[in-house]
């Protein structure tokens, strides 16, 4: 059977506040969460990513990674950093998992942007102790808006410093993030930040962050809502499951989309259903041009010499000519410089629904739904989080 890429999301609780998504309003019950059961269910995968929400808001997430480490080559949790010792804990039982921890800038701007009281400090503290600890795969990941693009570099400086990964990603719209008008307003601004990280990455000695520039390249082109450099191929390689229990293609629709129920069906029942067809299907015709780490890295496999030809001819022009990457070789960005297309055409290339309300679509099942009739998704998250700590040290 071929490996795939997964993506599973442990849980939708999460104790952040973020400005760029609404994750932590909308929670999921932790009793409907994703169990091993299920996970054990779950296909041989090459490459893992565990996420939420926050996923080490949940107590069993060490039983968790040990089920995945059985199916999986590699695993890497997604995280916002803030459960120091939760983390020093699993990565002491589990020294190979990779961690990423979002930092949205340096200090004043990530806790500005991620609403945690000494976010920053928490998830530096947790990554310089990972380092210690001689954890390797460890690194920053940050989403670019308006708000942090002047942090970009400085902050890959950092993660460079520290020996660190460092991925990047930007504004996005869809039930995953519970958010419909995310946008970038500035295009200009965020690109030539773009451009000064691409130029750092294609400076460096590692062919691994020769084809980060390109990932950072691409991010250019989808702030400007352009048709992506690479197709999209999620559903027919590489998948995610909510913590429903739920299989879709990716975390980027507007509404979410399912091929099956993993707690309901086996995996192969599920993966050559007639409804995991409909859904490929909807992913071919899909135009949301989403560039995001889970659905560009299988394509950049895919398609390697996409990316490879573009890195050896930015490594030529360097080298030979002394020349730097422009953001301006997309022609979009000529066109938008020289006034042949306006901000509000651009605007409405991109994902954001200017008309969406307050509601976006949360991907909820009906009892956690039912759940924010009495009381708001932070509420309900803190009384959680309290009922977890209370006695505990951590
Ligand atoms: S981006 Fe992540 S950390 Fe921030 S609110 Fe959403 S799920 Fe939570
Ligand atoms: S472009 Fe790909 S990742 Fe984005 S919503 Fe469509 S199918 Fe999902």
């Amino acid at each position: 059977m071929k490996k795939l890429n997964g993506t599973v999301i442990v849980t939708y609780r999460c104790n952040a506040r973020c400005t760029m998504c609404n994750r932590y309003k909308a929670p999921s019950k932790p009793e409907e969460e994703i169990s091993i059961e299920t996970i054990k269910k779950l296909p041989p995968m090459y490459f893992t990513n565990i996420t939420g929400g926050e996923p080490f808001i949940r107590e069993d997430l060490k039983d968790i990674v040990r089920e995945l480490q059985k199916i999986s080559d590699r695993i890497v949790i997604s995280t916002n950093g803030f459960f120091t010792d939760r983390i020093i804990d699993l990565c002491k039982e589990f020294p190979n998992v990779g961690i990423r921890i979002s930092i949205e800038g340096l200090e004043k701007t990530n806790n500005e942007i991620r609403g945690l009281k000494d976010g920053f400090n928490k998830g530096y503290t947790t990554l310089k102790k990972l380092r210690e600890m001689g954890m390797k795969d460890v690194g920053f990941g940050m989403t670019v808006q308006d708000k942090n693009a002047p942090d970009l570099v400085p902050l890959y400086k950092l993660s460079d410093e520290m020996g660190m990964e460092f991925a990047t990603a930007s504004l996005h719209n869809s039930f995953y993030f519970v958010e419909a008008k995310n946008i970038i307003k500035d295009r200009m601004m965020v690109g030539q930040h773009f451009e000064d990280l691409v130029n750092e990455l294609l400076n460096s000695n590692s062919p691994k962050k020769w084809f980060r520039a390109y990932f950072n390249h691409g991010l250019i082109n989808y702030i400007y809502g352009q048709k992506r450099l690479l197709p999209c191929d999620m559903s027919f390689d590489t998948f995610f499951i909510d913590p429903y229990g739920d299989v879709m293609p990716c975390n980027g629709t507007k509404e979410k989309e399912v091929m099956g129920n993993l707690n309901e069906m086996s995996w192969d029942e599920l993966w050559n259903s007639e409804q995991a067809e409909k859904v490929r299907k909807i992913v071919r015709n899909c135009d949301r041009n989403c560039w995001m780490i889970g659905s560009v890295s299988p394509a950049m496999h895919k398609y390697i010499w996409t990316p490879a030809l573009w890195v050896i001819h930015h490594k030529f022009l360097r080298f030979w000519k002394k020349k730097k990457y422009s953001m301006f070789e997309l022609k979009v960005v000529r066109d938008y410089r020289d006034g042949k297309v306006t901000k509000q055409e651009l605007d409405a290339c991109s994902t954001c629904d200017f008309r969406c309300g307050a509601t976006a679509s949360n991907g909820l099942s009906e009892a956690s739904m039912q759940q924010l009739k009495e009381k708001s998704g932070e509420e309900i998250v803190a009384e959680d989080l309290k009922s977890q700590f209370e006695g505990k040290n951590d």
